[in-house]
């Protein structure tokens, strides 16, 4: 992982205290700067971690915080956790532990690429449950290979909520779009 200044934003805003949602003594909530849906924020953690990497069971007290904090902003935002993915990139690029909470409409001018969907909507993406679950089983989070991690940033575009397959990025940025409007005049 890079350890640049770029890689080091997530820190930086984290050591300013006006840009946290919502906090504990251990970890805080911040927006995060290049949504890619409606609501997106990500929970970290003051300790310095750098990445999901060196995690053990031992950290599961501090991720169980982390996961409460991560309901606790959908319910301050006024949304429902169905609505909403919680976890963590298995490639991650910035420095410092970070849980994503973002809502599954992924409708956002920041969403651009196809590397981008495929983070978020294969197996790239790491469930907070599952990553507990190989901390339970192997003490460790296991990194993915490089021809797997390829693969899965090229898999076609599926959306998340039906069986549309977008032949493009703009193609599925409409699609995602029309759900989203749907959604908005059912409520
Ligand atoms: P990851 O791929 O898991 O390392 O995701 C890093 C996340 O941090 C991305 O969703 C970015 O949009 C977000 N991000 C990048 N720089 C900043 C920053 N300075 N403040 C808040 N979020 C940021
Ligand atoms: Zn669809």
């Amino acid at each position: 992982m890079a350890t640049n200044s770029w890689a080091n934003g997530l820190v930086k805003t984290l050591k300013d205290p006006t840009t946290h949602i919502i906090s504990s003594n251990l970890a805080a909530v911040i927006q995060d700067k290049y949504a890619k849906a409606k609501h997106h924020y990500l929970v970290l953690p003051f300790e310095d971690i750098p990445s999901i990497f060196n995690l053990t069971s031992q950290h599961i007290s501090l991720l169980q915080e982390m996961h409460l904090l991560a309901l606790n902003v959908i319910e301050v935002k006024g949304q429902t956790q169905d609505n909403f993915l919680i976890g963590f990139h298995n490639q991650p690029s910035m420095q410092r532990l970070h849980l994503h909470v973002i809502s599954k409409d992924f409708v956002s001018d920041c969403l651009k690429t196809k590397k981008h969907w495929n983070s978020f909507n294969t197996a790239l993406f790491l469930n907070y449950d599952d990553l507990i679950v190989q901390l339970n089983e192997n003490n460790k989070v296991k990194r993915l290979d490089s021809v797997t991690i390829k693969e899965l940033s090229n898999e076609d575009l599926k959306c998340n909520q039906c069986t549309y397959v977008a032949k493009n990025m703009p193609s599925l940025k409409q699609h995602l779009l029309e759900h989203y409007e749907k959604k908005k005049k059912k409520q």
